[in-house]
């Protein structure tokens, strides 16, 4: 194949890939399409290699074939063996993985110019594009890095989850922010010298490093989700400038992608969790607002109504409307098959059943759709917060399985509390609410939950499998 026609393939395999990734994309933002748009994602991330190996003409493309393998099979494993619940540990690593990769990329493309270019020490080494993007990439991308390690070993329980202050970190976060912008300007603007350019990029990338720490360690609680979504569209904007930098326009367009869809769910996810973007862009937000246990006090309850399975089940046999509530604990129980089968049991008693889903139910985003699409509850019966909260005033029955912060409705009454202007799904308004959960423990947030004291709430405390089976079982008998 001549230069030409070989570089044409490969733009044009650059160009079907952008299209398939933006589709994919697309396909992301339906749960109906969603396993679609993966796999077509994925066929984009595999045309995208191919047509890098092409490009690569007379190198030996062993190392990244070496690389694709070893990585894809890391990749299949964990996939395979990791917890549902353990989902935003991982994609926390992913972000990370990501960002230290543009990184990585964008230091050794600039020490390979630099090194090749020795002998006309004296000249300009880079063009100040290339030496703005270049930096960008390392700033970003180390950042990234650091600051989802911090959020993996706070997922993981590895470092404390609770907001960690460090004394004027807003002041310290400014001065490594300015550092690294005024060392970026220097190293634009005298880009002559290969030993002190070397320098200059390892020590912003160091002082992004620390950066990384610096913003995610004071933020604890019921923000973490905000953080993972918004180091998702870091690792998006380092790969796109490490996109300029090996001058890749797929790696700029996805890249690009990523930034912006994780830049919008950030935007969505804020909303859910009543936190502001600049609140969020600034850094070290919800330390002092979320300060645990803030509000009531988590383990001061009066008088809970305590149900059995067999009293539980007569109170939605006599319902004509149920809306069940997933949360966290349904995903810790794996109790998704358990709650379709007694979905099915009432709607075969004539029953209107139907599944309301907050956005940030569970823990990471999407995790009650992923739950309940595994065990092929119908796409209908699905139900967005804004969409099924003036519905419970006319529902009978509500059913809570495992979830907490949610439905706390100390998130519109107590100013005090630290979910305050979080907005819930509004099940204390049914006739009646059933909440499965195993204690009076509290959820993510830690504060207590007034809604276990509230009249019409009868708690059934029991594993959620094991309460939605024994449901099902009493259904049944009842049934005959
Ligand atoms: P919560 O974390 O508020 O509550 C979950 C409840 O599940 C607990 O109170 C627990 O009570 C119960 N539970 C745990 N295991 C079981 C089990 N085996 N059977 C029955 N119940 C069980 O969950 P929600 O889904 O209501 O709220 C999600 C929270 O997580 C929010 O605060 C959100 O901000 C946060 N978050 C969300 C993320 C996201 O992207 N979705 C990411 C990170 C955090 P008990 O121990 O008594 O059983």
């Amino acid at each position: 194949m001549t230069g030409v026609a070989s570089s044409n393939l490969v733009l044009t395999l650059y160009l079907v890939s952008a299209v398939l990734f933006i589709v994919g994309l697309k396909g992301l933002t339906r749960i109906r399409t969603a396993r679609r748009g993966n796999i077509i994602s994925s066929l984009a991330m595999l045309i995208a290699i191919v047509a890098t190996l092409i490009d690569l003409g007379t190198f030996s493309p062993t190392w990244i074939i070496a690389g694709v393998v070893i990585g894809g099979a890391i990749g299949a494993i964990v996939a395979v063996r990791v917890q549902m619940t353990a989902i935003p540990e991982m994609v926390a690593l992913f972000n990370g993985c990501g960002g230290g990769a543009s990184a990585l990329v964008a230091l050794s493309v600039i020490w390979f110019a630099l090194f090749e270019k020795q002998q006309d020490a004296g000249v300009a080494l880079l063009s100040k594009a290339d030496a703005v993007t270049t930096m960008l990439s390392v700033f970003i991308g180390a950042l990234t890095l650091t600051g989802s390690v911090v959020a993996f070993l706070k997922l993981r329980g590895w470092i404390s989850g609770q907001p960690i202050l460090i004394p004027g970190r807003h002041v310290l976060n400014g001065l490594l922010i300015l550092g690294s912008l005024g060392i970026t300007a220097y190293f634009v603007m005298n880009a002559t010298d290969p030993s002190q350019m070397s320098l200059l990029t390892l020590v912003v990338c160091g002082l992004s490093l620390v950066l990384g720490i610096f913003l995610v360690i004071p933020i604890g609680g019921a923000d973490m989700p905000v953080v993972i979504s918004l180091l998702n569209s870091y690792s998006g904007l380092a790969a796109c400038a490490t996109g300029f930098v090996l001058s890749n326009n797929v790696l700029i367009i996805s890249g690009a992608l990523v930034g912006a869809s994780g830049l919008i769910l950030t935007q969505i996810m804020c909303k859910a969790m009543n936190r502001s973007l600049a609140n969020v862009l600034f850094g070290g937000f919800g330390a002092e607002e979320t300060t645990p246990g803030g509000g009531a006090d988590a383990r001061d309850y009066g008088p809970v109504r305590s149900y059995s399975a067999e009293e539980a089940a007569m109170v939605l046999e006599s319902a004509s409307s149920v809306i069940v509530v997933p949360g966290y604990g349904l995903a810790v129980a794996q109790a998704q098959h358990a709650v379709r089968e007694l979905g099915d049991l009432l709607e075969k008693q004539d029953v209107d059943v139907k599944y309301a889903i907050h956005p940030v139910a569970g823990r990471m985003p999407g995790h009650m759709n992923v739950l309940l699409a595994e065990s092929d509850v119908p796409y209908e019966q699905l139900h967005e917060m804004d969409q099924i909260n003036p519905e419970f005033r006319n529902t009978d029955v509500v059913l809570v399985v495992g979830a907490n912060d949610v439905v706390n409705p100390a998130a519109s009454k107590d100013s005090a509390s630290p979910i305050y202007g979080m907005p819930i799904l509004e099940v204390h308004n049914a006739s009646s609410v059933i909440v499965i959960k195993r204690s009076l423990s509290p959820g993510f947030a830690g504060i207590k939950n007034e809604l276990f004291e509230y009249d019409n709430t009868m708690m059934l405390f029991d594993d959620a499998k094991k309460a939605l089976q024994g449901l099902v079982a009493e259904l049944k008998e009842a049934a005959g």
